[in-house]
């Protein structure tokens, strides 16, 4: 077993607009924050949480594929783009409204 598959799904306050984001209940790995979507770069692979940058990554697209949204997430420190999978919870018009 590779250890890529370990999650970790945690509630955490937003560090950008200060909110708490409960647990996923949806079964998949909180990474980002429900209203404002900024999540920061703590993993290599979903929810390892290895990664040692720490960085703000900010939204900056959303795509949609197959019904599904796909969120584009840009690391303000290290300029790495990662894509996440939007969850249920998420509130996407905040993005919508801001850019
Ligand atoms: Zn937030
Ligand atoms: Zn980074």
């Amino acid at each position: 077993m590779s250890d890529k598959f370990i999650k970790i799904n945690e509630s955490f306050k937003c560090v950008y607009c200060g909110i708490f984001n409960e647990r996923d209940t949806h079964g998949s790995c909180r990474n980002h924050c429900t209203e404002c979507l900024y999540s920061l770069h703590v993993d290599i692979y979903p929810g390892d949480r290895r990664e040692k940058c720490n960085g703000i990554m900010k939204p900056i697209q959303i795509e949609s594929i197959g019904g599904k949204n796909i969120i584009y997430h840009k690391c303000l420190v290290c300029n790495k783009i990662k894509k996440n999978k939007s969850s249920i919870d998420d509130n996407l018009l905040n993005f919508y409204e801001a850019y």
